[in-house]
Order: C-alpha cells, then sequence, then structure tokens
C-alpha cells in the first residue's frame, strides 16, 4: 500500500515536474506569438506608412514638375506677349507712315523743292481735279461775267433761265449775306463759278506771284466754302497780260497751272467796263463785232452799275442763237482762250 502512495507521490512528482516547464514554456509560446503577431502587425503598418511616404513624395515631385512646366510655359507666353506688343508697335509705326504717305499722295499736287518758294504756299489751294482742258467744239457760245455777284446778277439769271441757257460767272471777293446766297443761286442753277480776284486791286494783285495767289485763295475759299464745289477756272483783273503783269504773269500762269488752274481770257467782249453805261444795242453790236469765230468766250459785266448789260443780253443770246451757235457753262475740260501766251496751248 504503502508502496502504491510512493508510486502515487512519484507519479504526481513526476507530473509536476514535467507540467510546469510545460505549462511555462506554453506561456512563454504564447507570449512570443503574440509579440511576433504584433511586430507583424507594426512591420505592416510601418511598411504601409512608408508607402504612404513614398506616395506622397512622388505626388510631392510630379508638382514640383508641374509647377516648373508651368513657369516655363509662363515664361514662353510673357516672351509671345512681348513678342506680340514689339510687332504691334512695329505694325503702328508702319500705319503711322503709310498714313502720312497717302496724305501726301492724295495732295492734287507737289511742290518742286528746287522750285520757287510760293510753290508752297497754300497747301489745299489746289483745283478739284486733274487738269483736262482738252475739249474744244466747234460752235459753241461761252458767256462769261465778270466783277460780280450784285443785284444784276439776279436778272442775269432770270433771263439765263428763260433762256435755258448756263454761263459762267468770275466773281470778286464780297463775303456779304446776299453774295453768298447769290453765289449759291448760281451754283444751283447749273452755271459754272469762276476766281477774277478778291481785290481787284491791279497794284495789289500783280506786286508779285505770292500776292496774286494771296488774293486769290480768298476768292477760291469763298466759292468752296459757299457751294462745296472748288473752282477750276480763274480770270485775271484786265486779262492775262495787262501793263501791271506782264513780267510776271508767266510765272503766275505756271504757278496756277501747276495747282491745277485755268486761265480764261476771251475772244469776244461786250466792252461794257465804262464809266456811263453803254446803250444795250451797242453792248450786242460790240459782241457781234468779233465776227464768226469758231467758239466763243464772251466777256460781259454782272456789276451793280451794268443795267443796260442786262438789257442787251436777250437780244444777244438770239441773236447768236440764229447764227447756228449753241451755249454752255465752261467746264474743266474746254479748253480755255488765253491771250498771247506763246508757250500755253491756246486754240
Ligand atoms: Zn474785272
Amino acid at each position: 500500500m504503502k508502496n502504491i502512495w510512493k508510486l502515487a507521490a512519484a507519479v504526481l512528482a513526476a507530473c509536476v515536474l514535467a507540467g510546469v516547464p510545460t505549462y511555462f514554456a506554453v506561456r512563454e509560446h504564447n507570449a512570443f506569438r503574440d509579440i511576433s503577431a504584433r511586430a507583424d502587425s507594426l512591420q505592416t503598418e510601418a511598411d504601409s506608412t512608408k508607402e504612404e511616404v513614398e506616395s506622397l513624395t512622388k505626388e510631392l515631385s510630379d508638382a514640383r514638375g508641374q509647377l516648373d512646366s508651368r513657369g516655363r510655359e509662363l515664361e514662353s507666353v510673357k516672351g509671345e506677349l512681348d513678342s506680340a506688343s514689339s510687332e504691334r508697335d512695329k505694325l503702328a509705326s508702319q500705319l503711322e507712315e503709310a498714313q502720312t504717305k497717302i496724305e501726301e499722295l492724295s495732295k492734287p499736287a507737289h511742290f518742286d523743292p528746287d522750285g520757287p518758294e510760293y510753290q508752297q504756299l497754300f497747301p489745299d489751294f489746289y483745283a478739284p481735279q486733274p487738269l483736262d482742258a482738252s475739249k474744244a467744239p466747234d460752235g459753241v457760245i461761252y458767256l462769261t461775267f465778270d466783277d460780280g455777284p450784285s443785284a444784276r446778277t439776279d436778272e442775269v439769271l432770270n433771263i439765263l433761265k428763260n433762256e435755258n441757257v448756263k454761263a459762267t460767272f468770275f466773281i470778286v471777293g464780297r463775303s456779304g449775306a446776299a453774295s453768298r446766297d447769290r453765289l449759291r443761286a448760281i451754283a444751283n442753277a447749273g452755271h459754272t463759278l469762276g476766281m477774277h480776284s478778291w481785290s481787284h486791286d491791279y497794284k495789289t494783285i500783280y506786286g508779285s506771284v505770292e500776292a496774286f495767289l494771296t488774293d486769290m485763295y480768298e476768292v477760291f475759299k469763298l466759292i468752296r466754302d459757299e457751294t462745296g464745289t472748288a473752282p477750276t477756272y480763274y480770270r485775271f483783273p484786265g486779262g492775262s497780260t495787262n501793263s501791271y503783269d506782264y513780267g510776271i504773269y508767266k510765272d503766275i500762269i505756271a504757278e496756277m497751272l501747276r495747282r491745277g488752274f485755268i486761265p480764261c481770257d476771251w475772244n469776244m467782249s461786250a466792252q461794257d467796263a465804262t464809266k456811263t453805261p453803254l446803250p444795250a444795242s451797242q453792248i450786242v453790236s460790240n459782241v457781234l463785232s468779233a465776227g464768226n469765230v469758231a467758239r466763243g468766250v464772251v466777256l460781259m459785266h454782272d456789276s451793280k452799275p451794268r443795267t443796260t448789260t442786262v438789257e442787251a443780253l436777250p437780244e444777244l443770246i438770239a441773236t447768236l442763237r440764229s447764227r447756228g451757235y449753241t451755249f454752255a457753262a465752261l467746264t474743266p475740260d474746254v479748253k480755255p482762250v488765253v491771250f498771247n501766251y506763246k508757250n500755253f496751248d491756246v486754240e
């Protein structure tokens, strides 16, 4: 029995001796397993953090790259802008040059830099169209009236209207309201306005080419501004050659021609610029004394004292008509009649 107990005690002892370490071993094993799992989890966490860091680093690097590329784009746009702006400046200056050139070219004529200085006077004092006085039809009478407008002009206009005749008026410088009305009435009725002189003072206008231009320019502006049409024809007071201008008339004609203006003398004259008005019949016969001209430019006057000129007009028109003539106003294509100017193409 005693041995049983001994055996039991021995078995128990053996069990205890074997079990305790096993117990600790198991416990230790479990603890190791927990730590290992935790280590694994930490490792996983570390891996994931590392990945995240890598990914963020990459994103950062991409963003930097993008920023650099935007920066380069910006630089390039800036460069384009600079070049566009300099191109625009260049075009603007080219445009300005072209405009200056157009202005220069649209002037009817250019002065000769080596020519006389008076060519540079009054840059807008040019005939409105290129000179082309080439037409010289036979059988035409050009009635012309100098020294108006005046109250006689109204009467002349009435007669011309009744007779259905167009004529030409070489006016002097009267700028009052009545005169201006008459200039418009002449133009509106289809007659031609020409320049005669502003002052009609021979000593003044024939003092020099400059003086002549200065005087005529005033009449030019009056006609242009009042009727909207600048004149092309002009008539010298006293005719193109007279005792006041014989030293300079060629220079005057040359300068006026350069500006496109056509001088107009006459080959039939009423000789009505007398102190006392001539009888109307005398005026008619004065004009007709020129004989059967191929074409006629008739000098008459419509200044205030010329009552008998008005009186003579209907008979004069009727007689010339009966001789087969027609009547017309001077137009820039009609060849002028000019006295004694051999270098100019007179009919
Ligand atoms: Zn006159």
